[in-house]
Order: C-alpha cells, then sequence, then structure tokens
C-alpha cells in the first residue's frame, strides 16, 4: 500500500486514496492513483520493490482522488472498472478529448477474475454505496482485500448522490462483500491506515444505525443541521469521529425525498 491521506486539507499534502500496489510475475498492478501529479511520486515508490513496469491500473471507482494520476502512466497501460465507473469517469473533464485513453478499457458487471495462482485478483461489486460503480479488491494469495471508498474513514462515508450513491443501501452493500469474500484478513481502504474484517462488520453495522438514526430524524420533522447535532454515535462505536454527519444525512434526506 502507498499511503494516501485522510483529509483533503492542507490541498499541498493531500495525494489523495490509498494506492495498492501489486507484483505479479508479469509487470505491476496500481490499484487506484491518487490525485493528478501523484503519478511520479507513486512510480518511484514502486521502484523501491520492482524493476517491472506498470502493466495495469485498477481504478476502484470515479472520484478524481482515486483515478486523478491515470494519465501519468503510459497509454498501453490496462485500465480496468466496474461498467458504472467508466461511464461516471467518462463524465468527467479529467477525462475529455485526448484524455479518453486513460478511461477504463476494459469493465465487468458484478465479477470479474484477472490472472491465476498467486497472481490472481477477483474484482467485485456488491451494490450502491459511495457511489453506484464501487469496485472491490480481493488479492487471494496475500488475504488481502481492498475496499476503496466504500469504508474510506471510521465516520459517516461521503454519499456522491451524483455518480448514484446510496445511504439507504450502503449497509446492505457492505453485508454482500462480507458473505461473499472469505480468506481475507488485511482490508487497504480508502483513507486511512489498515483495517481488519472485524472492523469492516463493526462498520456496516454502524452504517445501519446511521441510516436508521437519519430516516428517523427526518420522520421526526427534523432538518439537517438538528439531525447532525443530535444524531451521535460515537458512544457506541469507540474510535469514530462525526466530522462527517452533516453531508452525509443531507444525501440520505435527499434520497428519501
Ligand atoms: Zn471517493
Amino acid at each position: 500500500m502507498i499511503t494516501g491521506s485522510e483529509k483533503p486539507t492542507p490541498a499541498d499534502t493531500f495525494g489523495g486514496g490509498n494506492t495498492g500496489v501489486f507484483v505479479t510475475a508479469n509487470g505491476v498492478v496500481v490499484v487506484d492513483t491518487k490525485l493528478a501529479g501523484w503519478g511520479q511520486i507513486i512510480l518511484d515508490k514502486i521502484k523501491t520493490v520492482t524493476d517491472k513496469p506498470v502493466t495495469m491500473i485498477i481504478n476502484t471507482h470515479t472520484h478524481g482522488d482515486h483515478t486523478g494520476s491515470n494519465s501519468m502512466f503510459p497509454a498501453t497501460v490496462d485500465i480496468v472498472a466496474q461498467e458504472n465507473t467508466k461511464a461516471n469517469m467518462t463524465k468527467m473533464d479529467a477525462f475529455k478529448g485526448d484524455n479518453a485513453k486513460f478511461l477504463p478499457k476494459r469493465t465487468f458487471t458484478d465479477k470479474m477474475t484477472i490472472g491465476a495462482g498467486k497472481d490472481r485478483l477477483d474484482l467485485f461489486y456488491f451494490g450502491r454505496g459511495h457511489t453506484n460503480g464501487d469496485a472491490w479488491i480481493v488479492y487471494p494469495a496475500l488475504r488481502v482485500m481492498q475496499t476503496g471508498d466504500m469504508f474510506a474513514w471510521k465516520d459517516a462515508p461521503t454519499l456522491d448522490r451524483n455518480n448514484g450513491g446510496s445511504g439507504l443501501e450502503y449497509a446492505a452493500t457492505v453485508g454482500k462483500a462480507l458473505a461473499t469474500v472469505k480468506n481475507v484478513d488485511t482490508l487497504i481502504v480508502g483513507h486511512s491506515p489498515l483495517r481488519t474484517v472485524p472492523e469492516l462488520r463493526e462498520y456496516q453495522q454502524f452504517m445501519s444505525d446511521f441510516a436508521n438514526a437519519a430516516k428517523q430524524a427526518k420522520a421526526a420533522g427534523k432538518t439537517v443541521d438538528e439531525a447532525a447535532a443530535s444524531i451521535d454515535l460515537t458512544q457506541k462505536y469507540k474510535g469514530y469521529t462525526k466530522d462527517r454527519y452533516k453531508a452525509a444525512i443531507q444525501a440520505i434526506y435527499d434520497e428519501l425525498k
């Protein structure tokens, strides 16, 4: 993992999300490329562990802090993403015109397996959450799963409704990942340190509680501000913050309309 950053400020040190680097017999797979301008730093870091070329990029989802440096890699690199993510990326200014060649070249709907044996990668789509195209990347030989921003931090997630995200479906999507993917121990998450499967299970419970609390607040006639002030899951969920409640509650209110 090449780490990213948890908070987008200060802007000069925010590189974007965590990046997975997987060295296979034939080349290096890079999962998520951080913000624009970080490609050389990623390449320099890879050089410290292997001389093999980068042959594939996988983007977990559309956001610029996970796709921003696709264009810093050779145009021959294979680029893979879930099909909805490719559609979302196609709408971004960063992939217009000549830069369309850095869009995904291959997509999948629910599952894709790449490579075999110790080089195998399993890519899954389990449903809507952060966006409508979040890929979960499993490295079976390493017992590692990369969650992208479906598990970014221990706080309310960003719910990107413009790209199909859903706070109401979020917990069920995480539940599908937990039920489907076995034999992993370590999670590379979106924007914070390595996590474990029990922590993802806890996050699923948190998101279920959070969405229910937002639904109840709306039914009780509370404004988004009132809901953000009154909902507090930091006692039940140790180590969690509530810096991101308001935007997530707003998104759930909008979804309930
Ligand atoms: Zn994101």
